[in-house]
């Protein structure tokens, strides 16, 4: 194991005193029932790597890949713990070393009941397969660059089309995920002007980072934030030589390139906009990941001051709607809706309050609270495409703490959440099974997963071409 990064996660493991207060808001260990699949049970695996000065063996690797990365339980640690961290040096000292065949089993006295573990929780890691390697290039070399993305995704439809859509899935068993998030129809990529004023008198100004995947995957939802800020007067630059936030190498312990993305970014956001200027993000993950430049680079003396400047100018688009003042929405809608709190908004930004004043500033909404509002569905950047099982078992049982709301839909305030949730809805739809909801016995269908800002859009009465 690298010694840098044994290093950091020896020093910030050290923080855990192992109390368990995390374990009840960690989604894999109420769902898994596993603790080795809890934060005190990784930060233990981690722990006893480090210590051992060995490779990782195939079960603690197992452990760590179905983490989330959620960081529910830093918002919960009382002892200030910075799981984000650790996971991120523990998963780049994995990523710089080879797997190996040794898989130990946990020990009875370490490993709580298990829950029906998925399929893919019982057996060892294999090694990387030319199947890993096509993934790992769906991941890291595709969905990162828009305009890649952008060819796959009608390279999808037409396989799909083309009733090839099986081979693909052989091919790369991620894709079948991919395609099942793909809208129904055809849609364009979103453009994005340089500079959109705003609709009566300016207020502010504000960079837009709109993400690599949004514009592709859900274009109407890009533009009608575009359309939301202008109504509320501000005027939207979208820097173009922007490029990924990094998050999808950090989160899997590329550093390294998701530091040079950040590197690149920071240099962009400096030129394009004066230094007090917000940087306004649609998607949860991008935001805290911005948000996260300053530790990403504190190691780096060109960089460090400035990747903290630039975090702090970052804002949620919600988030920096309330705090502008928002124009209130006078078109009603009469519908119930209840929230998803996206996992990097509400742990890592520690945005919560924002989307709902936004949502009851509306005329006509019913706002209802679901249960586990603030538990990962699973999507987690590449995890539904890494870890599918687990990720749909975390997506039902979202699923079906959001239908027993009642609620007609959902709103949140991540595009990762919405593609995935809605594409296992729709799975479910098809195949006739109704979401698993406690304590209801015959629980309402699951409600549309859509932006918080779809919402506010529709209610501003605004226009969608
Ligand atoms: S991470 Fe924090 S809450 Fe969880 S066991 Fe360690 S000290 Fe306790
Ligand atoms: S990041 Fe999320 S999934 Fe991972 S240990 Fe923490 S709460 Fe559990």
């Amino acid at each position: 194991m690298s010694t840098d990064h044994a290093r950091h996660v020896a020093a910030l493991a050290q923080a855990c005193i192992h109390c368990g207060l995390c374990l009840e808001d960690c989604p894999t260990y109420l769902e898994l029932g596993n603790e080795l699949d809890s934060p005190r049970g990784r930060i233990l695996l981690m722990r006893r790597t480090v210590d051992a000065g060995a490779p990782a063996d195939d079960a603690t690797r197992r452990h760590i890949a179905l983490c989330l990365g959620c960081r529910a339980c830093e918002a919960a640690c009382p002892s200030g713990v910075r799981y984000g961290e650790l996971l991120e040096h523990f998963r780049a000292a994995l990523h710089a070393a080879p797997a190996t065949q040794h898989a130990p089993q946990p020990s009875a006295a370490t490993a709580g009941p298990e829950r029906a573990p998925p399929p893919s929780q019982s057996r060892a890691q294999p090694r990387r397969t030319l199947i890993d390697r096509l993934t790992d290039l769906l991941i890291f070399h595709v969905t990162p660059y828009p305009r890649r993305l952008a060819t796959a995704v009608t390279l999808g439809r037409w396989s799909r089309a083309a009733g090839l859509a099986a081979l693909l899935n052989r091919l790369i068993p991620a894709s079948r995920k991919l395609l099942r998030m793909l809208p129904a129809e055809a849609v364009r990529t979103a453009r994005l002007p340089a500079r959109l004023e705003p609709h009566g008198p300016p207020r502010d100004t504000v960079s837009l980072l709109a993400g690599c995947a949004p514009p592709v995957l859900t274009p109407r939802s890009v533009q009608r934030a575009l359309r939301v800020l202008q109504h509320n007067g501000a005027a939207v630059e979208c820097p173009a030589r922007l490029h990924c936030c990094g998050a999808i190498h950090a989160h899997a312990g590329r550093l390294d390139t998701a530091r040079d993305f950040a590197r690149h970014n920071i240099r962009v956001l400096e030129t394009a906009a004066p230094a007090d200027r917000p940087i306004v993000t649609l998607a949860a993950g991008c935001g805290a990941m911005l948000r996260g430049y300053g530790a990403l680079l504190a190691d780096d003396p060109h960089f460090a001051r400035r990747a903290a400047q630039v975090a702090a100018r970052v804002r949620d688009i919600s988030e920096y709607l309330v705090a502008l003042g928002p124009i209130a929405p006078t078109r009603p809608i009469r519908r119930s809706v209840c929230v998803h709190d996206a996992c990097h908004l509400v742990h890592v930004q520690r945005v919560q309050s924002a989307p709902r004043r936004l949502l009851s500033m509306i005329p006509g909404i019913d706002l209802r609270e679901a249960s586990e509002a603030a538990i990962c569905c699973g999507a987690a950047g590449s995890y539904n495409l890494t870890q599918p099982e687990t990720a749909e078992r975390l997506a039902r049982r979202k699923l079906g703490n959001l239908a027993a709301t009642g609620a007609a839909c959902a709103a949140t305030g991540n595009i990762g959440c919405i593609l995935h949730l809605n594409a296992v809805r729709e799975s479910m739809d098809e195949a006739g099974s109704a979401p698993p909801a406690a304590a209801a016995p015959s629980p309402p269908p699951a409600p549309a997963i859509v932006h918080t800002i779809d919402l506010l859009h529709e209610a501003y009465g605004l226009p969608d071409s």
